[in-house]
Protein backbone atom coordinates (compact mmCIF):
# COMPACT_ATOMS: atom_id res chain seq x y z
CA UNK A 1 0.00 0.00 0.00
CA UNK A 2 1.51 3.52 -0.40
CA UNK A 3 2.87 6.10 1.40
CA UNK A 4 2.51 9.46 0.61
CA UNK A 5 5.48 11.84 1.87
CA UNK A 6 4.78 15.79 3.04
CA UNK A 7 6.72 18.14 0.63
CA UNK A 8 8.89 21.12 2.66
CA UNK A 9 11.63 22.41 1.55
CA UNK A 10 12.23 20.69 -1.73
CA UNK A 11 11.95 17.45 0.02
CA UNK A 12 9.80 14.35 0.28
CA UNK A 13 9.16 14.32 4.15
CA UNK A 14 8.05 10.76 5.99
CA UNK A 15 6.10 11.68 9.48
CA UNK A 16 5.51 10.20 12.43
CA UNK A 17 2.12 9.40 12.28
CA UNK A 18 0.27 7.98 8.81
CA UNK A 19 -3.55 8.50 8.26
CA UNK A 20 -5.45 5.65 6.04
CA UNK A 21 -7.60 7.01 3.53
CA UNK A 22 -10.08 5.27 2.35
CA UNK A 23 -11.93 4.81 -1.12
CA UNK A 24 -15.77 5.57 -0.46
CA UNK A 25 -16.95 3.76 -2.91
CA UNK A 26 -15.42 0.27 -1.04
CA UNK A 27 -14.29 1.28 2.30
CA UNK A 28 -10.93 0.01 1.49
CA UNK A 29 -7.95 1.46 2.35
CA UNK A 30 -6.56 3.17 -0.72
CA UNK A 31 -3.58 4.73 0.52
CA UNK A 32 -1.66 6.23 3.38
CA UNK A 33 -0.80 10.04 4.06
CA UNK A 34 2.46 11.02 5.88
CA UNK A 35 0.71 13.53 8.84
CA UNK A 36 2.33 16.28 9.66
CA UNK A 37 3.89 17.19 12.87
CA UNK A 38 3.16 20.90 14.16
CA UNK A 39 7.15 21.02 13.84
CA UNK A 40 6.42 20.15 9.99
CA UNK A 41 4.32 22.63 9.82
CA UNK A 42 6.39 25.13 11.07
CA UNK A 43 9.34 23.74 8.93
CA UNK A 44 7.40 24.28 6.20
CA UNK A 45 6.16 27.74 7.06
CA UNK A 46 10.41 28.55 7.64
CA UNK A 47 11.35 27.06 4.45
CA UNK A 48 8.61 29.31 2.39
CA UNK A 49 10.06 32.58 4.02
CA UNK A 50 13.23 31.70 3.64
CA UNK A 51 12.53 30.78 -0.54
CA UNK A 52 10.74 34.22 -0.47
CA UNK A 53 13.31 36.71 -1.25
CA UNK A 54 14.95 34.92 -4.64
CA UNK A 55 11.69 33.87 -6.04
CA UNK A 56 10.11 37.13 -5.63
CA UNK A 57 12.69 38.72 -7.56
CA UNK A 58 12.50 36.34 -10.89
CA UNK A 59 9.45 36.82 -12.85
CA UNK A 60 10.87 35.17 -15.47
CA UNK A 61 11.82 31.70 -13.31
CA UNK A 62 8.29 31.89 -12.26
CA UNK A 63 6.66 32.06 -15.90
CA UNK A 64 8.96 28.86 -16.88
CA UNK A 65 7.83 27.00 -13.72
CA UNK A 66 4.70 27.96 -14.18
CA UNK A 67 4.47 26.25 -17.66
CA UNK A 68 6.75 23.19 -16.60
CA UNK A 69 3.93 22.06 -14.08
CA UNK A 70 1.31 22.12 -16.75
CA UNK A 71 3.14 19.42 -18.90
CA UNK A 72 3.92 17.84 -16.01
CA UNK A 73 0.44 17.51 -14.44
CA UNK A 74 -0.78 16.44 -18.37
CA UNK A 75 1.89 13.97 -18.87
CA UNK A 76 0.78 12.42 -15.19
CA UNK A 77 -2.91 13.15 -15.74
CA UNK A 78 -4.36 9.15 -15.60
CA UNK A 79 -2.81 8.67 -12.76
CA UNK A 80 -3.66 12.29 -10.95
CA UNK A 81 -7.39 11.57 -12.09
CA UNK A 82 -7.40 7.68 -10.73
CA UNK A 83 -6.43 8.85 -7.33
CA UNK A 84 -8.43 11.38 -6.77
CA UNK A 85 -10.95 9.50 -7.85
CA UNK A 86 -10.29 6.30 -5.88
CA UNK A 87 -10.20 8.95 -2.69
CA UNK A 88 -13.08 11.36 -3.58
CA UNK A 89 -15.15 8.87 -5.13
CA UNK A 90 -15.91 10.63 -8.53
CA UNK A 91 -15.85 8.81 -12.25
CA UNK A 92 -12.41 9.59 -13.55
CA UNK A 93 -13.94 10.92 -16.86
CA UNK A 94 -15.15 13.94 -14.30
CA UNK A 95 -11.65 13.92 -12.60
CA UNK A 96 -9.58 13.61 -15.64
CA UNK A 97 -11.39 16.97 -16.96
CA UNK A 98 -10.43 18.64 -13.41
CA UNK A 99 -6.98 17.29 -14.01
CA UNK A 100 -7.24 18.88 -17.18
CA UNK A 101 -8.83 22.51 -16.05
CA UNK A 102 -5.91 22.66 -12.93
CA UNK A 103 -3.06 22.38 -16.31
CA UNK A 104 -4.89 24.94 -18.23
CA UNK A 105 -4.70 27.22 -15.13
CA UNK A 106 -0.96 26.47 -14.59
CA UNK A 107 -1.05 27.79 -18.34
CA UNK A 108 -3.14 30.43 -17.91
CA UNK A 109 -0.83 31.97 -15.32
CA UNK A 110 2.50 31.16 -16.97
CA UNK A 111 1.58 33.11 -19.78
CA UNK A 112 -0.54 35.67 -17.76
CA UNK A 113 1.22 39.26 -17.54
CA UNK A 114 1.05 41.38 -14.64
CA UNK A 115 -0.89 44.40 -15.25
CA UNK A 116 1.88 47.29 -15.57
CA UNK A 117 2.23 49.86 -13.26
CA UNK A 118 -0.59 52.77 -12.76
CA UNK A 119 1.37 55.60 -13.25
CA UNK A 120 -0.86 58.69 -11.66
CA UNK A 121 1.86 61.12 -11.97
CA UNK A 122 5.10 61.56 -13.98
CA UNK A 123 6.16 65.27 -14.73
CA UNK A 124 8.92 67.50 -14.11
CA UNK A 125 8.21 67.71 -10.33
CA UNK A 126 6.91 64.27 -9.06
CA UNK A 127 6.87 60.54 -10.33
CA UNK A 128 3.49 58.90 -8.49
CA UNK A 129 3.21 54.89 -9.56
CA UNK A 130 1.72 52.45 -7.98
CA UNK A 131 3.52 48.82 -8.11
CA UNK A 132 2.69 45.26 -6.67
CA UNK A 133 4.65 43.95 -4.37
CA UNK A 134 4.16 39.62 -3.09
CA UNK A 135 3.23 39.50 0.48
CA UNK A 136 5.24 36.59 1.16
CA UNK A 137 4.28 33.25 2.39
CA UNK A 138 1.02 32.15 1.77
CA UNK A 139 -0.99 29.62 3.47
CA UNK A 140 -3.69 27.43 1.05
CA UNK A 141 -6.04 25.35 2.74
CA UNK A 142 -8.78 23.60 0.51
CA UNK A 143 -11.80 20.74 1.32
CA UNK A 144 -12.33 17.49 -0.31
CA UNK A 145 -14.96 17.86 -3.14
CA UNK A 146 -12.88 18.84 -5.97
CA UNK A 147 -8.98 18.77 -4.05
CA UNK A 148 -7.04 19.17 -7.28
CA UNK A 149 -8.46 22.57 -9.14
CA UNK A 150 -9.10 24.15 -5.99
CA UNK A 151 -5.88 23.98 -5.07
CA UNK A 152 -4.11 24.73 -8.00
CA UNK A 153 -6.91 28.14 -8.68
CA UNK A 154 -5.18 29.16 -5.82
CA UNK A 155 -1.25 27.68 -6.05
CA UNK A 156 -0.79 29.04 -9.58
CA UNK A 157 -1.90 32.93 -9.24
CA UNK A 158 0.18 32.86 -5.50
CA UNK A 159 3.24 31.57 -7.06
CA UNK A 160 2.71 33.98 -10.30
CA UNK A 161 2.52 37.18 -8.34
CA UNK A 162 5.98 36.25 -5.99
CA UNK A 163 4.72 34.36 -3.20
CA UNK A 164 5.74 31.07 -1.97
CA UNK A 165 3.14 28.70 -0.79
CA UNK A 166 2.61 25.91 1.85
CA UNK A 167 -0.33 24.14 1.22
CA UNK A 168 -2.96 21.58 3.29
CA UNK A 169 -5.61 19.26 1.87
CA UNK A 170 -8.61 18.15 3.58
CA UNK A 171 -7.64 15.24 6.01
CA UNK A 172 -10.35 13.11 3.80
CA UNK A 173 -8.47 13.45 0.42
CA UNK A 174 -5.15 14.39 0.83
CA UNK A 175 -3.35 11.51 -1.47
CA UNK A 176 -4.20 13.55 -4.69
CA UNK A 177 -2.38 16.66 -3.60
CA UNK A 178 0.81 15.20 -1.75
CA UNK A 179 1.06 13.07 -4.91
CA UNK A 180 0.81 16.71 -6.90
CA UNK A 181 4.11 17.79 -4.59
CA UNK A 182 5.50 14.52 -5.38
CA UNK A 183 5.23 15.28 -9.23
CA UNK A 184 6.21 19.19 -8.70
CA UNK A 185 9.23 18.74 -6.48
CA UNK A 186 11.64 19.76 -8.59
CA UNK A 187 9.69 22.22 -10.45
CA UNK A 188 9.98 24.99 -8.16
CA UNK A 189 12.70 26.02 -5.63
CA UNK A 190 13.20 24.32 -2.57
CA UNK A 191 10.89 25.76 -0.49
CA UNK A 192 8.28 27.76 -3.01
CA UNK A 193 6.03 24.86 -2.62
CA UNK A 194 5.13 23.14 0.16
CA UNK A 195 2.68 20.60 1.27
CA UNK A 196 1.51 19.80 4.71
CA UNK A 197 -1.57 17.30 5.16
CA UNK A 198 -2.77 16.79 8.16
CA UNK A 199 -6.99 17.90 9.98
CA UNK A 200 -8.15 20.72 10.79
CA UNK A 201 -5.47 21.10 13.72
CA UNK A 202 -2.96 21.31 11.52
CA UNK A 203 -4.47 23.41 9.75
CA UNK A 204 -4.95 26.24 12.62
CA UNK A 205 -1.24 25.69 13.40
CA UNK A 206 -0.59 26.43 9.56
CA UNK A 207 -3.08 29.61 9.56
CA UNK A 208 -2.09 31.00 12.54
CA UNK A 209 1.77 30.46 12.03
CA UNK A 210 3.39 34.36 12.16
CA UNK A 211 5.22 33.79 9.33
CA UNK A 212 2.22 33.55 7.06
CA UNK A 213 0.72 36.52 5.67
CA UNK A 214 -2.05 35.59 3.60
CA UNK A 215 -4.70 32.36 3.91
CA UNK A 216 -6.67 31.26 1.20
CA UNK A 217 -9.15 28.78 2.22
CA UNK A 218 -11.82 27.14 0.59
CA UNK A 219 -13.96 24.87 3.12
CA UNK A 220 -17.18 25.26 4.79
CA UNK A 221 -18.60 28.41 6.66
CA UNK A 222 -18.00 27.29 10.39
CA UNK A 223 -13.95 26.85 9.51
CA UNK A 224 -13.93 30.23 7.23
CA UNK A 225 -15.38 32.09 10.33
CA UNK A 226 -12.84 30.64 12.57
CA UNK A 227 -10.29 31.44 10.32
CA UNK A 228 -11.37 35.18 10.20
CA UNK A 229 -11.67 35.27 13.84
CA UNK A 230 -8.21 33.71 14.25
CA UNK A 231 -6.51 36.50 11.43
CA UNK A 232 -7.63 39.19 13.13
CA UNK A 233 -4.46 39.40 16.04
CA UNK A 234 -1.77 39.45 13.02
CA UNK A 235 -4.32 41.18 10.40
CA UNK A 236 -3.44 38.46 8.20
CA UNK A 237 -4.95 39.14 4.77
CA UNK A 238 -7.42 36.12 3.52
CA UNK A 239 -9.55 35.10 1.08
CA UNK A 240 -12.64 32.58 1.79
CA UNK A 241 -14.78 30.58 -0.52
CA UNK A 242 -17.66 29.22 1.51
CA UNK A 243 -20.54 27.54 1.28
CA UNK A 244 -24.07 28.15 -0.99
CA UNK A 245 -27.26 27.06 -1.03
CA UNK A 246 -27.95 28.00 -5.03
CA UNK A 247 -31.05 28.73 -5.89
CA UNK A 248 -32.50 27.67 -9.71
CA UNK A 249 -35.68 29.48 -10.61
CA UNK A 250 -37.40 27.97 -13.95
CA UNK A 251 -39.75 30.31 -15.20
CA UNK A 252 -43.41 29.54 -16.71
CA UNK A 253 -42.23 30.14 -20.19
CA UNK A 254 -39.48 27.49 -20.16
CA UNK A 255 -38.62 24.63 -22.23
CA UNK A 256 -38.60 21.38 -19.90
CA UNK A 257 -37.71 18.61 -21.66
CA UNK A 258 -34.90 20.99 -23.16
CA UNK A 259 -33.04 21.97 -19.79
CA UNK A 260 -34.27 19.02 -17.32
CA UNK A 261 -30.80 16.92 -18.30
CA UNK A 262 -28.87 20.56 -17.71
CA UNK A 263 -31.13 20.92 -14.68
CA UNK A 264 -30.32 17.50 -13.15
CA UNK A 265 -26.42 17.81 -13.29
CA UNK A 266 -26.25 21.65 -12.10
CA UNK A 267 -27.40 19.31 -8.72
CA UNK A 268 -26.21 16.23 -8.68
CA UNK A 269 -22.63 16.82 -10.49
CA UNK A 270 -20.32 15.25 -7.72
CA UNK A 271 -22.92 14.15 -6.21
CA UNK A 272 -24.20 17.46 -5.39
CA UNK A 273 -20.82 18.00 -3.66
CA UNK A 274 -20.30 21.60 -5.06
CA UNK A 275 -19.74 24.83 -3.65
CA UNK A 276 -22.13 26.18 -6.37
CA UNK A 277 -24.50 23.31 -6.89
CA UNK A 278 -28.36 23.81 -7.15
CA UNK A 279 -29.20 23.42 -4.24
CA UNK A 280 -32.90 24.51 -4.29
CA UNK A 281 -35.20 24.56 -7.46
CA UNK A 282 -37.76 26.95 -7.27
CA UNK A 283 -40.21 26.28 -10.22
CA UNK A 284 -43.52 27.40 -11.64
CA UNK A 285 -46.50 25.59 -10.58
CA UNK A 286 -48.08 25.42 -14.10
CA UNK A 287 -44.56 23.15 -14.53
CA UNK A 288 -44.27 21.45 -11.31
CA UNK A 289 -45.37 18.16 -12.75
CA UNK A 290 -43.66 17.86 -15.75
CA UNK A 291 -40.56 18.96 -14.37
CA UNK A 292 -40.42 16.27 -11.63
CA UNK A 293 -41.45 13.97 -13.62
CA UNK A 294 -38.63 14.58 -15.81
CA UNK A 295 -35.73 14.64 -13.25
CA UNK A 296 -37.05 11.78 -11.26
CA UNK A 297 -36.67 9.77 -14.81
CA UNK A 298 -32.98 11.38 -14.96
CA UNK A 299 -32.15 10.03 -11.57
CA UNK A 300 -33.75 7.04 -12.08
CA UNK A 301 -31.40 5.84 -14.79
CA UNK A 302 -28.37 6.84 -13.14
CA UNK A 303 -25.91 4.27 -12.50
CA UNK A 304 -23.89 4.90 -9.37
CA UNK A 305 -20.53 3.33 -9.02
CA UNK A 306 -17.24 3.14 -8.16
CA UNK A 307 -15.16 6.07 -9.96
CA UNK A 308 -13.52 3.87 -11.47
CA UNK A 309 -15.80 1.95 -13.42
CA UNK A 310 -16.36 3.49 -16.99
CA UNK A 311 -19.64 3.36 -16.84
CA UNK A 312 -20.38 5.31 -13.59
CA UNK A 313 -22.27 8.16 -13.67
CA UNK A 314 -22.36 9.26 -9.69
CA UNK A 315 -20.19 8.25 -7.17
CA UNK A 316 -20.04 7.77 -3.17
CA UNK A 317 -20.56 10.53 -1.13
CA UNK A 318 -16.82 11.19 0.01
CA UNK A 319 -16.80 10.00 3.40
CA UNK A 320 -19.35 8.87 6.10
CA UNK A 321 -20.06 11.87 7.94
CA UNK A 322 -21.18 13.62 4.77
CA UNK A 323 -23.20 10.72 4.00
CA UNK A 324 -25.04 10.66 7.58
CA UNK A 325 -25.45 14.27 6.91
CA UNK A 326 -27.59 13.70 4.19
CA UNK A 327 -29.20 10.71 5.65
CA UNK A 328 -30.63 13.14 8.48
CA UNK A 329 -31.28 15.92 6.19
CA UNK A 330 -33.71 13.33 4.00
CA UNK A 331 -35.02 11.98 7.31
CA UNK A 332 -35.77 15.88 9.12
CA UNK A 333 -37.38 16.44 5.61
CA UNK A 334 -39.37 13.36 5.50
CA UNK A 335 -40.68 14.46 9.19
CA UNK A 336 -41.73 17.54 8.19
CA UNK A 337 -44.06 16.14 5.76
CA UNK A 338 -42.06 15.80 2.64
CA UNK A 339 -42.70 13.84 -0.69
CA UNK A 340 -39.89 11.81 -1.69
CA UNK A 341 -40.53 11.15 -5.08
CA UNK A 342 -37.50 9.10 -6.05
CA UNK A 343 -34.57 7.89 -3.91
CA UNK A 344 -34.04 8.91 -0.23
CA UNK A 345 -32.28 5.45 0.40
CA UNK A 346 -28.58 4.05 0.69
CA UNK A 347 -28.09 0.99 -1.49
CA UNK A 348 -26.94 -1.92 0.09
CA UNK A 349 -23.52 -2.74 -0.03
CA UNK A 350 -20.37 -0.81 1.14
CA UNK A 351 -19.70 2.37 0.39
CA UNK A 352 -21.01 5.81 1.08
CA UNK A 353 -23.61 5.83 -1.68
CA UNK A 354 -27.01 7.59 -1.60
CA UNK A 355 -29.53 7.30 -4.74
CA UNK A 356 -30.40 10.59 -6.06
CA UNK A 357 -33.36 12.11 -4.71
CA UNK A 358 -35.66 14.18 -5.76
CA UNK A 359 -38.17 15.77 -2.63
CA UNK A 360 -41.17 17.79 -2.61
CA UNK A 361 -43.94 19.03 -0.25
CA UNK A 362 -41.61 21.50 1.98
CA UNK A 363 -40.31 24.87 2.32
CA UNK A 364 -38.41 27.34 3.78
CA UNK A 365 -38.10 26.19 7.58
CA UNK A 366 -37.11 22.77 6.65
CA UNK A 367 -33.26 22.06 7.32
CA UNK A 368 -32.93 20.78 3.32
CA UNK A 369 -34.02 24.10 2.07
CA UNK A 370 -32.36 26.66 4.70
CA UNK A 371 -28.77 24.75 4.92
CA UNK A 372 -26.29 23.87 2.53
CA UNK A 373 -27.25 19.98 1.65
CA UNK A 374 -24.29 19.06 -0.35
CA UNK A 375 -25.21 15.66 -1.19
CA UNK A 376 -27.55 14.48 -4.17
CA UNK A 377 -30.92 15.14 -2.91
CA UNK A 378 -32.50 18.22 -4.39
CA UNK A 379 -35.86 19.87 -3.17
CA UNK A 380 -38.59 21.15 -5.74
CA UNK A 381 -40.59 23.97 -4.98
CA UNK A 382 -43.87 25.70 -6.64
CA UNK A 383 -43.92 29.08 -6.70
CA UNK A 384 -47.30 31.33 -8.65
CA UNK A 385 -45.39 34.61 -8.44
CA UNK A 386 -41.92 35.02 -9.65
CA UNK A 387 -41.64 37.94 -7.07
CA UNK A 388 -42.17 35.39 -4.66
CA UNK A 389 -39.52 33.07 -5.94
CA UNK A 390 -36.74 35.97 -5.72
CA UNK A 391 -38.17 36.91 -2.60
CA UNK A 392 -37.36 33.30 -1.44
CA UNK A 393 -33.81 32.58 -4.04
CA UNK A 394 -32.52 35.97 -1.73
CA UNK A 395 -33.96 34.53 2.05
CA UNK A 396 -30.69 33.11 2.33
CA UNK A 397 -27.23 33.62 4.35
CA UNK A 398 -25.72 32.36 1.29
CA UNK A 399 -24.94 34.51 -2.08
CA UNK A 400 -22.98 32.41 -4.35
CA UNK A 401 -24.66 31.41 -7.33
CA UNK A 402 -27.71 31.84 -8.49
CA UNK A 403 -29.79 30.72 -11.61
CA UNK A 404 -32.72 31.77 -14.31
CA UNK A 405 -34.53 29.09 -16.56
CA UNK A 406 -36.51 30.69 -19.24
CA UNK A 407 -36.99 31.00 -23.03
CA UNK A 408 -36.69 34.94 -22.48
CA UNK A 409 -33.15 35.42 -22.14
CA UNK A 410 -33.65 39.09 -21.42
CA UNK A 411 -36.12 38.37 -18.98
CA UNK A 412 -33.79 35.87 -17.57
CA UNK A 413 -31.28 38.18 -17.48
CA UNK A 414 -33.09 40.89 -15.65
CA UNK A 415 -34.26 38.50 -13.26
CA UNK A 416 -30.77 37.15 -12.76
CA UNK A 417 -29.34 40.52 -11.83
CA UNK A 418 -31.84 40.76 -8.75
CA UNK A 419 -30.42 37.69 -7.20
CA UNK A 420 -27.79 38.04 -4.15
CA UNK A 421 -25.39 35.86 -6.15
CA UNK A 422 -21.70 36.51 -6.80
CA UNK A 423 -22.58 33.97 -9.84
CA UNK A 424 -25.65 34.64 -11.82
CA UNK A 425 -26.09 32.49 -14.73
CA UNK A 426 -29.18 32.22 -16.95
CA UNK A 427 -30.05 28.77 -18.45
CA UNK A 428 -27.71 27.53 -17.23
CA UNK A 429 -25.86 26.53 -13.79
CA UNK A 430 -22.34 25.45 -12.72
CA UNK A 431 -19.98 26.48 -15.90
CA UNK A 432 -16.95 29.30 -15.17
CA UNK A 433 -15.08 31.17 -17.45
CA UNK A 434 -11.36 31.27 -16.37
CA UNK A 435 -11.09 34.77 -16.40
CA UNK A 436 -14.09 35.39 -14.11
CA UNK A 437 -13.72 36.09 -10.46
CA UNK A 438 -15.29 34.06 -8.75
CA UNK A 439 -16.66 35.61 -5.23
CA UNK A 440 -19.70 34.80 -2.91
CA UNK A 441 -21.82 37.68 -1.04
CA UNK A 442 -22.97 37.42 2.46
CA UNK A 443 -21.90 33.55 4.29
CA UNK A 444 -20.73 32.49 1.00
CA UNK A 445 -17.32 34.00 1.06
CA UNK A 446 -15.12 37.11 1.40
CA UNK A 447 -13.07 38.80 -1.52
CA UNK A 448 -12.78 36.55 -4.97
CA UNK A 449 -10.64 33.87 -6.61
CA UNK A 450 -9.89 33.81 -9.90
CA UNK A 451 -9.63 36.75 -12.50
CA UNK A 452 -7.93 40.01 -11.86
CA UNK A 453 -9.83 40.52 -8.49
CA UNK A 454 -8.68 37.21 -7.42
CA UNK A 455 -5.20 38.03 -8.46
CA UNK A 456 -4.88 40.90 -6.83
CA UNK A 457 -5.38 39.75 -3.47
CA UNK A 458 -1.85 37.63 -3.61
CA UNK A 459 -0.21 41.41 -3.69
CA UNK A 460 -0.14 44.47 -1.91
CA UNK A 461 0.15 47.75 -3.24
CA UNK A 462 3.03 50.14 -2.92
CA UNK A 463 2.95 53.78 -3.90
CA UNK A 464 5.84 54.91 -5.22
CA UNK A 465 6.56 59.10 -4.99
CA UNK A 466 9.46 60.87 -5.92
CA UNK A 467 9.69 64.41 -5.69
CA UNK A 468 12.23 65.56 -9.09
CA UNK A 469 12.44 69.00 -7.88
P1 LIG B 1 -15.74 20.18 5.61
O1 LIG B 1 -16.67 20.28 6.78
O2 LIG B 1 -16.40 20.24 4.31
O3 LIG B 1 -14.70 19.07 5.74
P2 LIG B 1 -13.92 22.13 6.58
O4 LIG B 1 -14.09 23.59 6.49
O5 LIG B 1 -13.97 21.48 7.91
O6 LIG B 1 -14.96 21.53 5.59
O7 LIG B 1 -12.56 21.68 5.91
C1 LIG B 1 -11.92 22.37 4.87
C2 LIG B 1 -10.44 22.41 5.17
O8 LIG B 1 -10.22 23.19 6.35
C3 LIG B 1 -9.81 21.05 5.44
O9 LIG B 1 -8.51 21.04 4.88
C4 LIG B 1 -9.74 21.03 6.96
O10 LIG B 1 -8.74 20.17 7.49
C5 LIG B 1 -9.41 22.47 7.27
N1 LIG B 1 -9.77 22.92 8.62
C6 LIG B 1 -10.74 22.45 9.44
N2 LIG B 1 -10.78 23.15 10.59
C7 LIG B 1 -9.77 24.08 10.51
C8 LIG B 1 -9.31 25.12 11.37
N3 LIG B 1 -9.86 25.36 12.57
N4 LIG B 1 -8.27 25.88 10.95
C9 LIG B 1 -7.71 25.69 9.74
N5 LIG B 1 -8.11 24.73 8.88
C10 LIG B 1 -9.13 23.92 9.26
Amino acid sequence: MTHYALLIDGQLQTAEHLDEVLDPATEQVVGYAARASEAQVDAAVEAAQRAFAAWAADPQARRHALALAAAILRENSQQIAELISLEQGRPVRFTLGEVAGAAATFDHYASFETPPAEVLRDDEQRLVRIERRPLGVVAAITPWNVPIILLVLKLAPALHAGNTLVAKPSEHTPLSTLLLGHLLKDVFPAGVLNIVAGDGAIGERLSRHPQVRHITFTGSVATGKNLYAGAADDLKRLTLELGGNDAALVLADADIPAIAESLFWGAFWNSGQVCFAIKRLYVHQSLFEPLVAALVARAEKTRLGSGLDPDTELGPLTNRQQLERVKALVADARAHGAVVHTGGTQPDGPGYFFAPTIVSGIAAGVALVDEEQFGPVLPVIAFDDVEDAIRQANASPFGLGASVWTRDVARGEAIARRLDAGLAWVNQHLDVHPGAPKGGYKWSGLGYEGGLRGYDAFSDLQVINIARR
